[in-house]
């Protein structure tokens, strides 16, 4: 086990395209670590460059303490599972999880142990003479987790490994992998484009956008406390409001309304000046009627989100979203203010958080 350590890392490939820019990150031994952004932002570069797969433009990869930036892939000792899987379609289950042991030279009877053993605990003891074309999804990616388990590497890297899966399986998955990862203590980087999954699962994530890393932070630190607007947007089941505001002396002018000052940003904001201020619509709570210190307008859409219902009002031009209690939700083009929980809220100045 180890931690994995990146200085300056950077990737520019062949052509220019510059997918790692100068990247610094410390994932400690043991913890479960995901890289989350858009598509093209650069998270598989940046886990096939830790697996060696790629070479470093510049900086370096140093993983328990030893700089691998120049050693092969297999002089790493990290396990790679792939969201294909890549599993061999002519072996069995049993070949298939002991085949990292036998590029090893171990022999033929402890592969087998130890493929039975990790199967045992992946719950694939009864398809071990199957082929992968005969297992389902699920079962294939169990099989290629029971491959990298089997190696007993230093660290594990997977590449959007539930992306195969269809939606009830892929929770199963997630839970059954945050276990696993658990019990195993093995230090993780998991690559998603799934902000409910790195969410759910990982002890902390690194944002990335373009090559850079816009925010590290554990899942609740990212999702109360965005460090910039690219994040405040791209975290969250429903976008984050970011509304212009101007700062006039204790209060915020949002869409010709006035709201607090958050708290977070207390004596920080200039009078005048031109802000953004984003709340979470799970903290704006619909009220019938005008309210003080709320943002008032008319109710345009109405979306059932089980429990609660998510309210989409149109105030004076601009579109606000809060919440409201099932059953008491309100009638399309009834009038109402949803009112932000100042604890909660929010200020963006060009982009990043204001905040002390
Ligand atoms: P996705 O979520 O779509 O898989 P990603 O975040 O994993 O995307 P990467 O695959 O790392 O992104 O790609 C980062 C950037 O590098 C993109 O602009 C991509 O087009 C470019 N890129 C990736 N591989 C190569 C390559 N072999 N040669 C040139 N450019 C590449």
């Amino acid at each position: 086990m180890a931690a994995i350590e990146l200085r300056g890392l950077t990737k520019v490939y062949p052509g220019g395209v510059k997918a790692l820019d100068s990247l610094d990150l410390t994932i400690p031994d043991g913890e479960f670590f995901a890289l989350l952004g858009p598509s093209g932002c650069g998270k598989t570069t940046l886990l096939r460059t830790i697996a060696g797969l790629e070479t470093a433009t510049g900086g370096a990869v140093v993983i328990g303490g030893r700089d691998v930036t120049r050693v092969q892939p297999g002089g790493r000792d990290v396990a790679m599972v792939f969201q294909d899987y890549a599993l061999f379609p002519h072996m069995d289950v049993t070949d298939n999880i002991a085949y990292p042991l036998r590029i090893k030279k171990v022999a033929k009877g402890e592969r087998r142990a130890k493929a039975e053993e990790v199967a045992a605990r992946l719950g694939l003891e009864k398809l071990m003479d199957r082929r992968p074309g005969q297992l389902s999804g699920g079962q294939q990616q169990r099989v290629a987790l029971a491959r990298v388990m089997a190696t007993q590497a230093q660290a594990f890297l997977f590449d959007e490994p539930l992306s195969n899966l269809d939606a009830r399986l892929r929770l199963e998955a997630r839970t059954f992998l945050k276990k696993l990862q658990r019990e195993l203590g093995v230090t993780t980087v998991f690559v998603t484009h799934d902000q409910a999954e790195a969410l759910a699962m990982a002890d902390r994530m690194a944002i990335m956008e373009a090559g850079l890393i816009r925010q590290i932070g554990t899942p609740s630190e990212v999702f109360q406390r965005p460090a910039n607007t690219f994040v405040a947007g791209f975290i969250g089941s429903t976008p984050m409001n970011l509304l212009d505001a101007v700062a006039r002396g204790d209060t915020l002018e949002v869409a010709g309304c006035k709201v607090p000052v958050p708290a977070s940003a207390e004596g920080l904001v200039v009078d005048g000046e031109k802000l953004v201020y984003g709340v979470r619509p799970e903290y704006m709570t619909y009220q019938a009627g005008t309210v003080e210190g709320g943002l008032s307008g008319s109710v345009v859409i109405l979306e059932n989100l089980g429990a609660s219902h998510l309210v989409t009002l149109d105030v004076g031009g601009v579109t606000v979203q809060g919440v409201v209690a099932e059953g008491e939700e309100p009638a399309l083009g009834e009038q109402g203010a949803v009112v932000p929980r100042s604890d909660r809220a929010l200020v963006y100045r060009d982009g990043e958080l204001v905040a002390a």
